[in-house]
């Protein structure tokens, strides 16, 4: 279902295997890779393989997009040794921070929708 795919577009040509990356998951309409930069033991990105642009460019249709993205974050987190947890008292354990960046001052700098997922032991380099 590759809707609309942009020939300048550097995640629409992931998405197209047009250029690797180290890729943790891949369905009909996501992909998950590691940033190639990235700022914490794991950082994943998660995209949709059709394009758009950011959050704010999301139109009410995608909003089933939105939150398959958000489900699979913890399930890619925990597969990657950062899921959360509980320990045998049932406190919290363990866990990730997804970040949507979204415009120059969200620090975004690829226009093309993604989910960061940061995780495993700090300290981690900050963020944008
Ligand atoms: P943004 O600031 O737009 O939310 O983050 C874009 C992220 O994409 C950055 O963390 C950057 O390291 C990552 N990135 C940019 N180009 C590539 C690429 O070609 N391959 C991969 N795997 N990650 C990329
Ligand atoms: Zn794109």
């Amino acid at each position: 279902m590759m809707e609309r795919v942009l020939d300048n577009c550097i995640f629409c040509k992931i998405a197209a295997k047009q250029i690797p990356a180290k890729l943790a998951y891949e369905d009909e309409e996501l992909l998950a890779f590691h940033d190639i930069n990235p700022a914490a033991p794991v950082h994943l990105l998660i995209v949709p393989k059709k394009h758009i642009a950011s959050l704010a460019d999301c139109a009410p249709e995608d909003a089933g997009l939105i939150g398959r993205m958000s489900l699979l974050a913890p399930k890619l987190a925990a597969e990657h040794g950062c899921g959360f947890t509980r320990d045998a008292d049932g406190a919290p354990a363990g866990g990730f921070k997804t970040q949507f960046h979204v415009g120059p001052d969200g620090g975004q700098e690829v226009y093309h929708l993604h989910m960061h997922v940061l995780g495993g032991p700090r300290p981690w380099r900050a963020q944008r």
